[in-house]
């Protein structure tokens, strides 16, 4: 199956904006959800597809190489990393080397690679802040063979071709080039018989755990980075940084836009007639609504301020809260004969307590009468 365009999956066109590509992303993110389609194999498809394309648009050098070459260019990568369209399982909470992550070009000691994690929280971690601990991989030294990866633990001879520089100076024409030892590549040292545990490498995989302190405010496609908190880099070059993506899971109760709260208040059709107050859930309590007499279903109230504090600094938002008319269900006899009772009066008073299903019904009589002939 060939891939898509990053640009039509994520319905944006070529020149969009960081802004306009995290909108349009985390409206499919939020569409096809796994939480929100359990089982449902298109759209977790549709949900990893966004997701490739959000993270490749997004990084400036990866656009780049898109733009110039299309997916082809992705898979050519270079350095080494891990092919970020992997598994699901990649999707969620595991962390994968940066594809481009290497970098650093041919000679000298390589910076370490960028790692990308993802992270899932609710909508309150979102809005209010969190600590987390996230478990990632990391490269640590050898423990048999001290990290110089011979198998006697000492450390090995320096590399005689480029005298330990690792790096070795190429008259090509009028210019010396600098190129990695081909003897020793690169390493400044040569292992003539590696350790068994680590195979010459000097290092072997491991876990680190790490804080991440979620500052409040944040939103899905998001990113955190933590400089530094990456692979670690060969020799003395620096490590690289961990970015900490932001998955924000869909709530029960609350739809977050930018930085509105959306949510449905049923309301019952009696407090709806003549008006009342009521207690609407905020994200952290409950705040009042007033319910104006005669309020139809759909009517939105907003309450200022009660939305979510914005992570880059601004006014905060709103909580939009939508009414929904609730008709009775289950009634006893004697409700409904108070019912029907109460419905008579109604009738009477027509238009007056009946404004839009009036006018509908006269609309509705004005088409009949114009379009269907009596025949
Ligand atoms: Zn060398
Ligand atoms: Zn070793």
């Amino acid at each position: 199956m060939s891939k898509r365009d990053y640009y039509e999956v994520l319905g944006v066109a070529k020149t969009a904006s960081d802004d306009e590509l995290k909108k349009a992303y985390r409206k499919l993110a939020m569409k096809y959800h796994p939480d929100r389609n359990p089982g449902d194999k298109s759209a977790e498809e549709k949900f990893k597809e966004a997701n490739e394309a959000y993270e490749v648009l997004t990084d400036g050098n990866k656009r780049a190489v898109y733009d110039k070459y299309g997916h082809e260019g992705m898979q050519r990568g270079g350095g080494g990393g891990a092919d970020f369209g992997g598994g699901f399982a990649d999707i969620f909470g595991d962390v994968f080397s940066d594809i481009f992550g290497g970098g650093g070009g041919r000679g000298g000691p390589r910076r370490g690679a960028d790692l990308r994690y993802r992270i899932e929280l609710s909508l309150e971690q979102a809005v209010f802040g969190a600590t987390e601990t996230i478990r990632i991989p990391t490269v640590r030294d050898c423990e048999p063979c001290h990290g110089h990866g011979t198998v006697d633990g000492k450390a090995p001879p320096t590399c005689s071709t480029c005298r330990g520089q690792g790096q070795v100076r190429v008259q090509q024409g009028f210019f010396v080039l600098q190129q990695s030892c081909p003897a020793c590549r690169g390493r400044g040292t040569v292992v003539a018989d590696p350790c068994k545990t680590c195979r010459g490498a000097g290092k072997t995989r491991s876990e680190k755990t790490l804080e991440v302190k979620i500052p409040a405010g944040v939103d899905t496609g998001d990113r955190i980075r933590l400089t530094g908190e990456g692979e670690p880099g060969e020799k003395n070059a620096p490590a690289g940084d961990l970015y900490v993506q932001v998955e924000v899971k869909p709530h029960e109760i609350f739809e977050r836009d930018n930085n509105d709260l959306h949510c449905q208040v049923p309301v019952g059709f009696v407090v709806a007639a003549l008006g009342g107050e009521m207690d609407v859930p905020t994200l952290n309590g409950k705040a009042k609504l007033t319910v104006p007499e005669g309020t139809q279903s759909g009517k939105v109230f907003r309450l200022r301020g009660l939305g979510v504090k914005p992570v880059r600094g601004g006014p905060q938002g709103d909580l939009l809260c939508s009414v929904v008319v609730e008709t009775p269900v289950h009634l006893t006899r004697k409700q409904k004969d108070l019912l029907k009772e109460f419905g008579e009066t109604v009738d009477k008073g027509g238009e007056r307590h009946s404004p839009a299903a009036t006018s509908w019904l006269s609309k509705a009589k004005q088409f009949f009468d114009e379009h269907i002939k009596p025949g």
